[in-house]
């Protein structure tokens, strides 16, 4: 553990001044945005990211341009000092916590629009969400100037957008998937878990075991909709209050798929009463 723990910048000029300072020494620069609330998931970005780059940058800003007005932008749960102590058991280098204020002025009119991935599964619900995303991480992106930013694939589109976005656009940075950090009973972490009920969390892990199932009988030579089929089923017999989707596509592209099961994946989103799960898995 460090001693002084990470240093703390609010603001984009504070953290430049330590990057150009680690650029000059030839350090390779890593840069990981969270929401904060951070928990054994983020922290295995963090910890990916140590194992490639010297120094890591862990943001954290809860991004009101990617809820909606109905959305829990104000419930979300908000921890720095929690945060920055697990940031400092890990010898995270810079923990950057800009306000509102600087990352979005006013006079603020830019959005970043990535087209056909956002229009599709958690897009189609949230229609501002990858919007918000985009102009966020990009902005992330060139406040810090890293060479490499990690994401998880617990937010697979999400993943597949930022990519998309960096080779659209020319951002020069590398985009790395880590895989989903899960509880012992499968549920993927998720800042958001703390408002499940002791009875809706135990509701919850059904959905990796409906993805695994699925997966399982995709590997088997199953199609596509007949896992569809019997994972709907399991999903209505575990309790949830309503499936927001469930469906399989093509890991690259999110196309849909049906015949050949080849490069799928298969996504989920659920609602138990206000809460909202996602989950995905490779097939
Ligand atoms: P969030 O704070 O929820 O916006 O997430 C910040 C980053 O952590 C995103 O790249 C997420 O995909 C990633 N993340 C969140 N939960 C997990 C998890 N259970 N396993 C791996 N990565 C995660």
């Amino acid at each position: 553990m460090s001693e002084t723990g990470p240093i703390v910048a609010r603001t984009v000029a504070a953290m430049r001044e330590h990057v150009a300072l680690w650029k000059a020494e030839g350090n390779l620069v890593a840069v990981v945005p969270t929401m904060g609330a951070l928990h054994d998931g983020h922290l295995a970005l963090v910890k990916a990211a140590q194992r490639d780059c010297r120094r890591v940058i862990v943001t954290i800003f809860v991004n009101p341009t990617q809820f909606a007005a109905e959305e829990d932008l104000d419930a979300y749960p908000r921890g720095e000092a929690a945060d920055l102590a697990k940031l400092q058991a890990l010898g995270a280098d810079l923990a950057f916590l800009p306000g509102v204020d600087q990352m979005y002025p006013d006079g603020f009119a830019t959005n970043v629009r990535v087209e056909g991935l956002t229009e599709v599964l958690c897009g189609l619900e949230r229609p501002v969400h990858f919007g918000g995303v985009a102009t966020v991480v990009s902005k992330l992106f060139n406040q810090s100037k890293a060479d490499r930013a990690y994401f998880g694939e617990k937010d697979y589109q999400q993943f597949l957008v930022v990519r998309r976005m960096v080779r659209d656009l020319d951002i020069p940075i590398e985009v790395v998937p880590v895989p989903t950090v899960r509880e012992s009973d499968g549920l993927a972490m998720s800042s958001r878990n703390v408002y499940l009920s002791k009875e809706q969390r135990a509701v919850a892990p059904a959905l990796y075991k409906v993805l695994s199932g699925m997966a399982t009988r995709m590997a088997q030579g199953e199609t596509a909709s007949a896992a569809i089929t019997w994972g709907r089923a399991a999903l209505d017999s575990a309790g949830f209050d309503r499936i927001e989707y469930l469906e399989v596509r093509d890991a690259e592209t999110l196309a849909p798929i049906d015949g050949a099961t080849r490069n799928a994946r298969v996504f989920v989103a659920t609602h138990m009463g206000e809460t909202r799960l996602i989950d995905n898995l490779a097939v």
